[in-house]
């Protein structure tokens, strides 16, 4: 009897304790989603003035530029890629809170074609020569088409970005089937995330030790994370056996 007792009160502390993390997750995702929602009418109300900043920026470089002197020229370059970086932040906070909050638009989505997309939209901006990427077979989803795509832009993006200066980066997309669903893969063989760092970076504003020297927001990986749970998915980070990275999601079957 008193043994039942303990087998009792052991599972009695232990349902107690799983109730408790359960409202600890819960009021995290409501955090989550005020901030998100807040990021995203604070992004939306900065666009306006910024964008007019931006017009007249432009006006100036066009039409006036060889009215002003070396110093004038120098610091109306500054002021447009200030213009623009943080054009860029606002975008991503935008785009964050998008993807706390949007309703999924679920369609059948070829990721084979979302990535080609990405990939040559990606190594355009970029030289196209130095860079690699290769593109595995990639399956048919269900889910949003434009969330699917911010995922692969961002993740396919980091994985060209985050490559020691001087090193081409290499990446390598693919895909594999597991029990329910699919799992995608971007390898790279890039700077690598110490294992302390992998549970952090998918947080907002994250920035890891070794993103000094680039440029960004820290909101990529958590909008990644967002749109991966929404459509029922993981998202994760291994060691490259080859050096560098790799960063998978899962996608369940429709
Ligand atoms: P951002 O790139 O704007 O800083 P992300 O949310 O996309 O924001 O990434 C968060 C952090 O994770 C980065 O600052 C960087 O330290 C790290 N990181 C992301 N992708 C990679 C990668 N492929 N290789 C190494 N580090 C990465």
């Amino acid at each position: 009897d008193r043994a039942l007792a303990d087998v009792e009160r052991a599972t009695a502390a232990l349902r107690a304790d799983v109730a408790r993390r359960e409202e600890v997750e819960l009021e995290l995702r409501r955090r989550e989603r005020e901030l998100a929602g807040f990021a995203g009418v604070a992004a939306h109300d900065l666009r306006s003035p910024l964008t007019a900043a931006s017009a007249y920026l432009e006006v100036l470089a066009d039409d006036e530029s060889d009215r002003l002197d070396t110093q004038g020229q120098e610091f109306l370059g500054r002021a447009r890629s200030a213009v623009a970086r943080t054009d860029r932040m606002l975008t991503d906070l935008l785009e964050y809170a998008t993807a706390e909050n949007k309703e999924l638009n679920r369609a059948h989505v070829d990721l084979a074609v979302l990535a080609a997309d990405v990939i040559a939209e990606r190594t355009d901006r970029l030289e196209p020569d130095p860079y690699r990427v290769t593109l595995g077979e990639l399956p048919v989803v269900s889910g949003d088409r434009g969330m699917l795509c911010q995922v692969l832009d961002n993740l396919i993006g980091n994985a060209l970005k985050y490559t020691a200066p001087g090193r081409p980066p290499r990446v390598a997309v693919g895909s594999r089937r597991i029990e329910g669903g699919w799992r995608i893969e971007v390898a790279d063989r890039g700077i690598g995330i110490p294992f302390v760092e992998r549970e952090g970076v998918f947080d907002a504003f994250h920035r890891g030790d070794g993103s000094a020297g680039f440029s960004g927001s820290g909101l990529g990986l958590a909008i990644c994370r967002r749109i991966v749970e929404r459509h029922g998915g993981t998202i994760g980070i291994d060691d490259n056996p080859e050096g560098g990275s790799v960063f998978w999601f899962t996608l369940p079957d429709a």
